[in-house]
């Protein structure tokens, strides 16, 4: 079963905040607010919430900004409801992942139904890759288990992993087959990553081929593809 589905919304007004937690929690949802991006992205690290309701004028970071990041990092659905009513806003939101889009003022009734329709759609997809299929990845013998975290390598030896490095593999993985350039991973893949720059993604690289030599693995995790990135060749 299930539990009470949690939802993260994401906004800085008080009298926003206030109104729609009571409106959603009155319909029976749990509801947790971050004020700001930084916030959003730790609460995201901790706990697994359902679905996003993300403003996007935010004190510390462009809602756009984190939207980019939510979708490269987490499958959690995202409703973007912003006071922006720019069509070049909610294009590039819409292009940038944001499940549905929602301009201030809005029928809170209204938003409740595509919350519902959105949480519905994901518990089916929950439902439908319990077992955690979709979310286990192999690649020359590799086994990336994005739901337990776990790095486990062609000869069953589960390899530890720093949070960086297995950010660095889920992102890969994720665009199976695909090379992904440096400042693409780094993207992805840079909130969990004390100072970030382009030559982190190497140092990690090679970190986890140390990992996997150091085990005995000649087979190299990870292609590099000369002068642009990284990728994972994905059996299927
Ligand atoms: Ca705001």
């Amino acid at each position: 079963m299930l539990r009470t589905p949690r939802v993260l919304l994401v906004e800085d007004e008080a009298l926003t905040q206030g109104l729609l937690r009571a409106f959603l929690e009155k319909e029976g949802l749990a509801v947790e607010v971050a004020s700001g991006g930084e916030e959003m992205l730790r609460r995201l690290d901790s706990e697994d919430y359902r679905l996003v309701l993300l403003d996007l004028c935010l004190p510390d970071e462009d809602g756009l900004v984190l939207l980019r990041r939510v979708r490269n990092h987490w499958d959690v659905p995202v409703i973007v409801v912003t006071s922006r009513t720019d069509r070049s806003d909610r294009l590039t939101a819409l292009e940038l992942g944001a499940d549905d889009y929602l301009t201030k003022p809005f029928d809170p009734q209204e938003l409740l139904l595509r919350v519902r329709n959105l949480i519905s759609r994901s518990a089916a997809r929950i439902e439908a890759s319990a077992g955690g299929e979709r979310r286990r990845y192999e690649f020359n013998g590799w086994t990336l288990d994005v739901g337990a975290r776990t790095l486990v390598a062609p000869n069953g030896v589960e390899v530890v992993v720093t949070r960086g490095e297995f950010d660095i593999l889920a992102a890969l993985a994720r665009s199976p087959n695909r090379v992904l350039s440096r400042a693409q991973i780094l993207d992805i893949v840079s909130h969990g990553i004390e100072s970030p720059s382009e030559r982190t993604i190497d140092v990690l690289i090679s970190r986890i081929r140390r990992k996997a030599a150091a085990i005995g693995i000649s087979a190299d995790p990870i292609a590099t593809v000369p002068g642009f990135g990284y990728k994972l060749r994905i059996r299927n």
